[in-house]
């Protein structure tokens, strides 16, 4: 035998019995943002490397140690997208879809970085991706929030879940706000964590969410970047919390929620769940009004989310199991004048009654042999047809999971009969 050949590291293969919770998501999904009013793009895989060093920022997580980059063979530095935000402003500007109009638009697929892999941290992901341009105002923050709650009432797994929001404030208060939090940190600067050392220098915000516990101890004395938010911002945020109030969202604020991401001003949000250990962010985004202007566009206001796909089926799984079954009815027929007249009865089924999941498994065997195989589909409803069946144009009806007398019925009457059964 020669050697197996084996998947990349942190890349899934999504197995058939975990796809159902794939698609009932999705479903849920398209559903939920066609009744907001959201329209889909969809974007290549790869794009130039210099897109994301100059949208997600030079010294973040994931430029600097998450992307996967190579060279096209002509020599153009491209990267495997790590997030969807920067194609999709791309795409916005080069497709002038953003200048003087709001856009209110959506995407999901793969999305790639090099990560340690772990529960919920993997190196090919899936996120959706939600994007909303050309409206300043907080009631567009307040309606992605409001939708994300609605989906996880949707899934059942609102009990889960806890949102977390804050105030970023604008450029300038933000630039005011780093002023003043290197000067406290810079003198306590040996006591920080490496990577805390390092963002000291380059992007001293993340350090308030580092995860490294005796750096967070360090910062809880630091300078809040509440008291230096700009009025405008803080009006936004206030009306933010009211119209969350008005709904009924439960939040709280998180002076440091600052987010990985460069491109982020004023709004920000996380969605968080304890159930995933470490990868417990299952939706993050806010608003990024300047990254349009950033990326060579003109100036349009931003507003967004993305949400990892695997960590919310990962919940899905736990919190509302869906029961597995490959079929509705299935075919039992003996003999071969049986099994053509079986066949193209389940083909009426299938053009009467589409939604219905009709499986045929003759493959030979006797009756009993062929219950079996009905029984492990999950169906709960068998068709047989015999030769008398065959002969009289009747099938036997039988119900693999009530204690429901077997019935005869007409074939002519099969679909109707079928139909009248699952309406019960
Ligand atoms: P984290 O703090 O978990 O690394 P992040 O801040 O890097 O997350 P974003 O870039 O905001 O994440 O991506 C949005 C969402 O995508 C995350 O909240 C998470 O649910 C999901 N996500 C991000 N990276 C991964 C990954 N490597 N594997 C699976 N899901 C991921
Ligand atoms: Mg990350």
């Amino acid at each position: 035998m020669s050697q197996k050949i084996q998947a990349i590291r942190g890349m899934n293969d999504i197995l058939p019995q975990r796809t159902p919770y794939w698609q009932k998501l999705e479903a849920i999904l398209r559903q939920l943002l066609a009744s907001y009013g959201f329209n889909e793009i969809r974007m290549p895989i790869v794009e130039k490397t210099t897109l994301f060093k100059r949208a997600v920022g030079e010294v973040t997580d994931i430029v600097e140690k998450e992307m996967y980059t190579f060279d096209d063979r002509n020599g153009d530095s491209l990267s495997l997208r790590p997030e969807g935000t920067a194609p999709c402003v791309r795409a916005g500007i080069e497709h002038g879809l953003l200048y003087n109009q709001e856009q209110r638009l959506w995407y999901m697929g793969p999305m790639f970085r090099h990560e340690r892999p772990q529960k919920g941290r993997y190196r090919q992901f899936h996120q959706l991706g939600v994007e909303t341009f050309g409206i300043a105002t907080p009631d567009v923050d307040a309606e992605l929030i409001l939708m994300t709650a609605r989906l996880w009432n949707a899934l059942d797994i609102a009990d889960t879940v806890r949102l977390e929001i804050n105030s970023l404030g604008s450029n300038e208060a933000r630039a005011e706000y780093r002023d003043a939090l290197v000067a406290f940190l810079t003198p306590i600067k040996d006591q920080l964590d490496e990577d805390s050392q390092k963002r000291l220098a380059t992007n001293p915000l993340r350090i308030l969410d580092s995860k490294n516990p005796n750096t967070q101890e360090l910062v809880v004395d630091a300078p809040k970047l509440a008291d230096y938010l700009d009025t405008e911002s803080k009006e936004h945020f206030a009306r933010l919390c009211q119209i969350l109030d008005a709904n009924g969202i439960e939040y709280q604020v998180n002076q440091k929620l600052v987010r990985g991401l460069d491109y982020y001003n004023r709004t920000v949000f996380e969605w968080i769940t304890d159930k995933l250990g470490a990868q417990g962010t299952i939706c993050a985004g806010g608003r990024y009004d300047g990254l349009t202007e950033q990326l060579g566009g003109h100036a349009t206001t931003a507003s967004g989310f993305a949400m990892g796909i695997e960590r919310i089926v990962s919940l899905m799984e736990d919190t509302s199991p869906i029961e597995m079954s490959d079929a509705d009815i299935f075919m039992v027929a003996l003999g071969d004048i049986a099994e053509i007249n079986a066949m193209q009865l389940a083909e009426a089924i299938r053009t009467g009654l589409p939604s219905l999941r009709v499986r045929t498994n003759f493959g030979g065997g006797n009756f009993k042999k062929q219950f079996k195989r009905a029984d492990k589909s999950g169906a709960s409803i068998a068709l047989v047809i015999g030769e008398q069946e065959t002969n009289d144009k009747t099938v036997g009806v039988k119900f693999l999971r009530e204690h429901k007398e077997q019935l005869m019925v007409s074939q002519s009457e099969i679909v109707n009969q079928l139909q009248k059964i699952i309406e019960k």
